[in-house]
């Protein structure tokens, strides 16, 4: 790894932002890629949305509204219609300096033909003439430009040596252009054709490391597939299941069943369950923990979150209350003397059951006997996770819980080293969430306020989620939703969550909000993942543009979680032809697969923290065939893998630890 202060121009103030970008390297710098590709060519003057080259030929004039709005104005000819226009752009008084009479420029807007105006949404610095003027945009924080990125990379890849995964031979085969050339296209890519074979060349890449690993794991598991034959006390469990306030529905039965199967096996479980939101997994989790423990065996069951760990150790506990099991929970926040006793505990196997995060792994926690791991919401992690978690217990059983709902094709490939359930039917009495798009004009706020109400005034609860929140004012932005929502509803209680809340802070909320000490839940995406509180059955999505259509099935799930009627409002001004599928259906699998056509995979596995399958600039479905090539490539590599040094080191490194 290499410093950042080598690079030009980087200084500590810099090397901050950068770090707020996960960027702590030369070498995760050169790994930053653009999220997407501006494509900038003339178009005509009456388009919707209008690229035009003229020459200014007024000094402009900026004026100043209020505290921070501004307008800049002058006048410019536009040469091509031979014709005098009149320019405004807002907010940009800074530019001011570089728009000087005589200089040709390029505007892009709309123009306003009956009062012969433009208004620009942006101003580029240089005439675009007849070509296509391609810029890679990156996502950005405060204080950091596209272009100082740009720079900022351009400076790397001529300081560090860069390492090609590719072999050479697949290189050749598929005449590839090296690596380090591809990345300074994609940097500054100058024409189409060469930027597309730098991408490609990337893409392949990217998915040969994957399926390299997933390969690995494949053959791992095929060598080391032999478990321990577990009993299975039927009538007990049984006996479980008729307490349950409810009836398992049939896809549970169906897949409780193939978990067993596996169990009772001389085969090691390694197995997927995928089901959507609010489809009942955690039962099936249960369930299967329980089977465990009635033969004797520890098992393990880790969440992505620490809320969602600690809803799953009480909804545990309270439904084995009276069982003779020691469930117990060990998170980031339990004191240390705490956490000693129940090591000591596990070690002896006086507890039965464990619930956490991840951290349960990392920790020097050691077992008496553990015989199942189970980690929720599994499209968090990632592929590096899975040889781990099965390397921790003598010839350990292996559960995946994934509400990720992935189209058969594309799991069989990437989930190709696992078994895979399916849990499609939904528990009996539930209402489809009524969903619908909103505009963010006062009027059809005032209306939301409205429904609301309506839904407070019923004992019910409500989320607000804004993707506001995790911005860098979030402090202001939070304060602007919560006065907004407080003088809107004065006899309310409003919480807050945001993911930079300490744990004991999220946890403490989530409490009073489940307990219903609170009414409106103002949060970020931190309540994507898994939280149920049944009683709330409203969701409001701000910004929803801004989000996947599987982020917001998710998010959307949590609602609808029992027999009343729930209703998810999305606000958004944008984006609203993508936005109205979320009206029409709510199959995660049919909105996972409009995702997948739209968007690429990446959106699917999460925004920010989740696992390796959260391609940097592949995409499942417009690549598939590269990932197809990719597959049977890295199985061919994988057999001579010892003629590879940088490819063993990276399945050392991430699959074959310890
Ligand atoms: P997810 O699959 O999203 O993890 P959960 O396991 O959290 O869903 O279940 C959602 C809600 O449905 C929980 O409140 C749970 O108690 C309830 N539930 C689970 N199975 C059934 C069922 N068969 N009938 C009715 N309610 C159920
Ligand atoms: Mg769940």
């Amino acid at each position: 790894m290499s410093d950042l202060s080598y690079i030009k121009g980087i200084g500590p103030s810099t090397i901050s932002k950068l770090n707020k970008l996960n960027i702590s390297s030369i070498e995760d710098l050169i790994n930053y890629y653009p999220y997407r590709f501006e494509k900038l060519k003339k178009t005509n003057i009456n388009d919707e949305h209008a690229i035009i080259s003229v020459t200014i030929i007024s000094t402009p004039t900026v004026s100043f509204f209020g505290r921070s709005k501004n307008a800049i104005r002058f006048k410019a000819l536009y040469e091509d219609e031979n014709k005098y226009i009149d320019v405004v752009i807002f907010n940009r008084a800074f530019m001011k300096s570089n728009l000087i009479p005589s200089k040709a420029v390029t505007l892009v807007g709309k123009f306003d033909q009956e009062k012969g105006k433009f208004i620009a949404s942006d101003i580029k610095l240089f005439d675009i003439g007849n070509r296509v003027v391609i810029t890679p945009i990156y996502h950005l924080v405060k204080g950091l430009t596209n272009n100082n990125i740009r720079k900022y990379i351009t400076e790397s890849i001529n300081t560090v040596s860069l390492v090609d995964y590719i072999p050479y031979e697949l290189t050749n085969k598929y005449s590839f252009i090296g690596k380090k050339e591809a990345l300074n296209i994609i940097t500054n890519p100058s024409d189409i054709k060469s930027l597309n074979l730098a991408l490609e060349r990337f893409k392949y890449e990217e998915l040969f490391l994957f399926m390299l690993k997933i390969n690995e794991l494949i053959n791992k598991n095929s060598i080391n597939n032999i478990g321990h034959v577990r009993n299975i006390d039927r009538d007990k469990i049984n006996e479980f299941i008729s307490s349950l306030p409810f009836e398992l529905t049939e896809d549970q039965n169906k897949v409780l069943e193939e978990i067993f199967n596996d169990l009772e096996s001389s085969k090691r479980m390694n197995r997927l369950v995928q089901g959507d939101v609010g489809s009942g997994k955690t039962i099936v989790a249960f369930l299967s923990m329980y089977a465990l423990s009635l033969d004797k065996y520890q098992s393990a069951l880790m969440a992505p979150t620490e809320i969602l760990a600690h809803q799953h150790y009480l909804n545990m506990i309270k439904l084995f209350e009276g069982y003779n099991l020691n469930i117990k929970e060990i998170l980031g926040s339990t004191p240390k003397k705490e956490k000693e006793l129940i090591k000591e505990e596990l070690a002896s196997g006086k507890i039965d059951i464990i619930i956490g995060t991840h951290a349960l792994l990392q920790d020097d926690i050691s077992f008496n006997n553990l015989g199942l791991i189970i980690t929720d919401e599994q499209h968090r992690f990632g592929v590096n996770q899975r040889s781990n978690l099965r390397n921790k217990g003598e010839m350990v059983d292996v559960l995946y819980l994934s509400a990720t709902p992935i189209p058969r094709t594309y799991a069989l490939t990437i989930y190709g080293d696992m078994d895979i359930s399916i849990i499609k039917s939904m528990p009996n009495g539930r209402k489809p969430v009524k969903t619908i798009n909103i505009s963010k004009s006062e009027e059809d706020l005032k209306r939301m306020l409205v429904t609301i109400k309506r839904e407070l005034d019923n004992d019910h609860q409500v989320y607000i989620v804004s993707p506001l929140i995790e911005s860098e004012d979030d402090e202001e932005d939070i304060k602007t939703i919560k006065n907004n929502f407080s003088s809107a509803f004065k006899k309310q209680k409003i919480g807050i969550l945001h993911g930079k809340m300490t744990p004991k802070e999220k946890d403490d909320i989530m409490n009073k909000f489940k307990e219903k000490e609170i009414d409106i839940l103002i949060s970020t995406t931190v309540i994507e993942v898994g939280v149920d509180v049944p009683n709330a059955t409203m969701i409001i999505i701000y910004d929803a543009y801004k989000f996947g259509l599987a982020t917001l099935h998710q998010l959307r799930g949590r609602v609808g979680r029992n027999s009343l009627d729930s209703y998810c409002i999305l606000v958004s001004d944008r984006d609203t032809e993508r936005l109205k599928i979320m009206e029409e259906t709510t199959d995660g699998f049919k909105l996972a697969e409009e995702d997948f056509k739209l968007r690429g995979s990446g959106d699917l596995f999460g925004t920010k923290q989740s696992g390796d399958m959260n391609f940097k600039i592949a995409n499942l479905t417009r690549d598939y065939d590269i990932l197809l090539k990719a597959k049977e490539d890295s199985n061919n590599i994988l057999k001579n893998i010892n003629n590879y040094p940088e490819l063993k080191k990276i399945l050392d490194d991430s699959i074959n630890k310890d």
